[in-house]
């Protein structure tokens, strides 16, 4: 027998130093924020506290987006489409759902962070990201 459920588990989380900047940026400035490596010259979304490249720990924040680029999508039946993103400015890409539907995306297309208008320095302080064009 095989029964349908589900488990609810609050939890706490310690976003950080850079965590907590790139929500304070969200919350406070409808920004998104990146971190730069001097090291290896690599932007990465969002902020982190060291580099995912080189492991420097030296990484002041930078502003990256609102426009992005289309890097992979999924369509989830009921949910809504999900996509890796590429914040104009970063050298990776983020997840976050795409408002509006998959039709004629291809990589690439043009993207733009649409924020929430009651913003609580959370990661859905974006409500997704809106499709502008095909791009280049
Ligand atoms: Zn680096």
């Amino acid at each position: 027998m095989i029964r349908e459920g589900s488990i609810n588990i609050p939890f706490l989380y310690a976003a950080g130093k850079a965590g907590s900047e790139f929500l304070v940026a969200l919350r406070d400035r409808q920004q998104l924020l990146g971190s730069h490596c001097p090291a290896c010259a690599r932007t990465v979304a969002p902020a982190r506290a060291f580099c995912p490249g080189c492991g420097g720990e030296e990484m002041p924040s930078v502003d990256i987006g609102p426009g992005a680029a289309l890097v992979s999508w999924t369509d989830v039946p009921g949910r809504g489409v999900f996509a890796l993103v590429r914040p104009d400015g970063a050298d990776n890409a983020m997840l976050h759902k795409l408002l509006g539907p998959a039709e004629g995306l291809r990589p690439g297309s043009r993207l733009r962070a649409v924020f929430a208008d009651e913003r609580q320095g959370h990661i859905t302080d974006i409500e997704g990201f809106e499709i502008l064009g095909e791009g280049s």
